[in-house]
């Protein structure tokens, strides 16, 4: 397999066309012919991922964070995302990066958020782009059986992967919940949309004190305010299922290394 093979698989599922126009996708350095036997799919492209993929002897790390959003105009070792750079070509590592493209695509970055907080049956996009209903950013779903606030809380925080501060909820602990808006990733500015659709709660991470604050005021959905990170990573093995789903003979690894800015919680 070569690298331009694998990156033809990865935007067929995740078509760069799709990411918003401040965005920056794809491949970030790395030669497509080089051969590719080993991908290490991640979240952010960082010192402790890269460390991960050398001692791994991947040839490519995918990650859903970009490594530069604005353009720059060195990579010398003297930032840490020079370093990174540094340390990937020295090392024939390639990086590649599905972002907004990855949230909207079906199935895509909040399907696997969905399914991992326990959501079943149909999903559908939160907010569908104008031209396809099955793709776009959030999804909407059931849990299997009426439960509260409480309890779908609990749940989520045992789905999702340990993080320092785990998961903050606001609204009745008692309240019914049913229908569930999640979204991966910073998703404050759904916080209309989700309220429009009628969900019981909107799950998602970055939330804010007063955006929250006035939204629960509001009679709005309940909120679930979940780590960053932790709200993307179970997106790693559906995109890695892509990969093997198209029949290319890579080995792939979802990285298990914690990058969420956090790193303790206390209360
Ligand atoms: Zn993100």
């Amino acid at each position: 397999m070569t690298l331009t093979n694998l990156i033809e698989v990865l935007e067929a599922a995740y078509p760069p066309a799709r990411a918003e126009s401040w965005d920056a996708v794809g491949l970030v350095c790395g030669d497509p012919a080089q051969p590719v036997r080993r991908v290490l799919f991640a979240v952010d492209p960082v010192a402790a991922v890269a460390a991960e993929a050398l001692e791994w002897e991947a040839d490519l790390i995918v990650t859903h964070h970009p490594l530069y959003l604005r353009g720059t105009t060195s990579v010398a070792a003297t930032t840490p995302k020079g370093r990174l750079v540094h340390t990937l070509i020295k090392n024939d590592i390639a990086l590649y990066t599905a972002h907004t493209n990855a949230d909207v695509a079906n199935p895509g970055v909040s399907d696997a958020l969905a399914r991992a907080v326990g959501l079943v049956g149909d999903l559908v996009p939160l907010q569908p782009f104008p031209d396809d209903p099955w793709r776009g950013l959030g999804r909407i779903g059931e849990v299997a059986a009426e439960t509260t606030l409480g309890e779908f809380a609990a749940q989520a925080a045992q789905g999702l992967p340990r993080t320092a501060w785990g998961i903050r909820v606001a609204g009745d602990l008692s309240r019914p919940v049913r229908r569930v808006a999640v979204s991966g990733g910073a998703g404050d500015s759904l916080l209309g949309t989700a309220a429009a659709a009628q969900v019981d709660v909107f799950l998602t991470a970055d939330l804010r004190h007063h955006p929250a604050s006035e939204f629960v005021e509001t009679g709005g959905p309940a909120l679930i305010d979940a780590a960053h990170w932790a709200t993307e990573w179970p997106w790693l093995d559906s995109a890695a299922s892509i990969l093997h789903a198209s029949g290319v003979t890579v080995e792939t690894r979802v990285s298990a290394t914690v990058t969420d800015a956090w790193t303790k919680g206390l209360s």
